[in-house]
């Protein structure tokens, strides 16, 4: 007969009880912790186990704070869209759709929808990086966004998001086709005012913020154009698929992860959904000066407060230094950096196609260092801390480049041996 006590001890290497070990479930902060505590004992998994739905609960509460009614009314839509999606092009109205009061309480949800909530939440998170990056202290691209203002962000993204998954997701591949229906202006003018309607059922003051983010994902989509991550064909349609496929794609897309953009689907977007990105305009608008906006002092950004080392001028979002270096390729993309920077020699250039290429390739950050490591006695006083206006980098460049681009030149070559 198996002796149980040593089962039993060998079984519970864990150092606290049941209750216990609970408690300590429920307070963890985010659901990547959970999923990895959960699985590091086998007992610890059991506990969870037996109580799976408050132990959830408890941690994507914590994992989400103030905007879970947001991202779970997200996730219940994206999750079962078909749903609330009848037919082709054709969303339930918003007066049919999940309230986000009704999802303050939480849901039961499983463990692999946790993981989904998370996923989107890192999102969500991302873009505030990016968005304390560019609007806020240019110096971190960690958010320094306070609570206040980085609840207001993720709420007002999370909404967006919704709008996007609801009233802006691309046609599925197979129906493009039927583009050319007749029924489609009616179609989409039912659409169109299902949107509005939509927009319509915030709160007017929630609408300044809403704006806010939307014209911040669809300057991430033009950077993301201009930064030239994607073949330049189609760009007006281009830009309106990345902004209506939603802030998930719009981001992958910022990172130059393409592979999943819908070849399929962006030809079609241009003439079936640019009409929707003047909603957002038209509703908000009128209402805009009534709301307060995501920063709770935008005259004391950071930006407004920093000046070209070269010329003292201050020009806010258009200042450069190594620590947003890489955020120039979508003002100075590569197909244009050497023609923009008005290099004399450039013309009788050997190496001038290779060059191209290795502008496209090589991070900009890295780029722009190699060129100030090779920097001339003239230029020995500037440091890549300091901060340049466009036109000052420019001339930086257009000063130092010839030294940079003869020193890639064997270089290249020992790549290749
Ligand atoms: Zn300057």
């Amino acid at each position: 007969m198996q002796d149980t006590r040593f089962v039993g001890q060998h079984f519970n290497k864990f150092p606290f009880d049941a209750d216990l070990t609970d408690y300590i479930l429920t307070t963890l902060s985010d659901i990547h912790s959970l999923g990895n505590f959960i699985f590091s004992s086998r007992f610890v998994y059991d506990v969870f186990e037996s109580r799976r739905i408050s132990v959830l609960r408890a941690v994507v509460s914590n994992h989400l704070g103030p905007v879970a009614p947001q991202a779970m009314r997200l996730f219940k839509v994206m999750d079962d869209i078909k749903s609330y999606w009848h037919g082709w092009l054709a969303p339930v109205p918003v007066s049919k759709l999940p309230r986000e009061d009704d999802l303050r309480n939480g849901l039961h949800i499983t463990l692999r929808e946790a993981r989904i909530l998370a996923a989107n939440h890192d999102v969500i998170q991302q873009l505030e990086a990016l968005y304390s990056w560019r609007e806020k202290d240019p110096r971190s691209t960690s958010s320094q966004l306070t609570i206040k203002e980085s609840e207001r962000f993720q709420e007002a993204m999370y909404r967006v998001w919704f709008i996007c998954a609801m009233y802006g997701r691309p046609a599925p591949a197979n129906r493009v086709g039927k583009s050319k229906s007749k029924r489609l202006p009616e179609i989409m003018r039912e659409l169109g005012q299902m949107q509005t309607k939509c927009l319509q059922s915030f709160e007017p003051s929630q609408l300044a913020r809403l704006l806010e983010a939307w014209c911040f994902l669809s300057n991430l989509a033009t950077w993301t154009i201009r930064a030239e991550f994607l073949p330049q064909k189609n760009v007006r349609s281009v830009h309106t698929y990345l902004v209506w496929s939603g802030p998930s794609t719009t981001l992958e897309a910022f990172q130059g992860k393409t592979n999943t953009v819908d070849r399929k689907v962006v030809p079609s977007m241009a003439t079936s959904y640019e009409q929707f990105c003047e909603a957002f305009q038209l509703v908000t608008t009128p209402k805009h000066q009534d709301g307060v906006g995501i920063l709770e002092s935008p005259d004391e950004s950071l930006w407004r407060s920093l000046r070209c080392q070269a010329c003292s001028q201050i020009a806010p979002g258009d200042l450069w230094n190594q620590s947003n270096w890489s955020y120039l390729r979508g003002y100075l993309p590569p197909s244009q950096f050497f023609e923009r920077l008005e290099l004399p020699w450039w013309n009788t250039f050997t190496d001038a196609d290779s060059l191209e290429k290795v502008c496209r390739s090589v991070p900009y950050p890295q780029l722009i260092g190699e060129v100030f490591s090779l920097r001339s006695k003239k230029y020995k006083h500037l440091e890549p801390g300091h901060w340049l206006c466009t036109d000052c980098l420019c001339k930086f460049l257009h000063d130092n480049l010839e030294a940079w681009c003869s020193s890639r030149k064997p270089q290249e070559q020992d790549d290749q041996s």
